[in-house]
């Protein structure tokens, strides 16, 4: 019983170690409101409804926003990073 009681706790910590590590690398992009021009191309981009308008300045929501990258080949002024 003790030998499975060890081999769950060092089975749990490994679990939580990956997943450290998986938010630790997460790359979460932002967009830089000064260069942005609002043409919305990054708003019809975005597969997953991400991106909101405040103002005349698009935002990218962290908590929907899974880091794929396609809003940032398609921004002209290059204000995705
Ligand atoms: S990186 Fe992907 S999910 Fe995140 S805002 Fe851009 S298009 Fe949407
Ligand atoms: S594509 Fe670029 S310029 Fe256009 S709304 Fe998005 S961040 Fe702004």
């Amino acid at each position: 019983m003790k030998k499975i009681n060890l081999i769950l706790s060092i089975a749990l910590l490994l679990l939580l170690l990956i997943a450290a590590c998986q938010k630790a690398t997460a790359y979460s992009y932002k967009i830089d409101s000064d260069g942005c021009i609002a043409c919305g191309k990054c708003f019809e981009a975005c597969p997953h409804n991400a991106i909101i308008y405040q103002g005349d300045k698009a935002f990218i929501v962290q908590s929907k926003c899974t880091a794929c990258g396609q809003c940032v080949s398609v921004c002209p002024e290059n204000s995705i990073h």
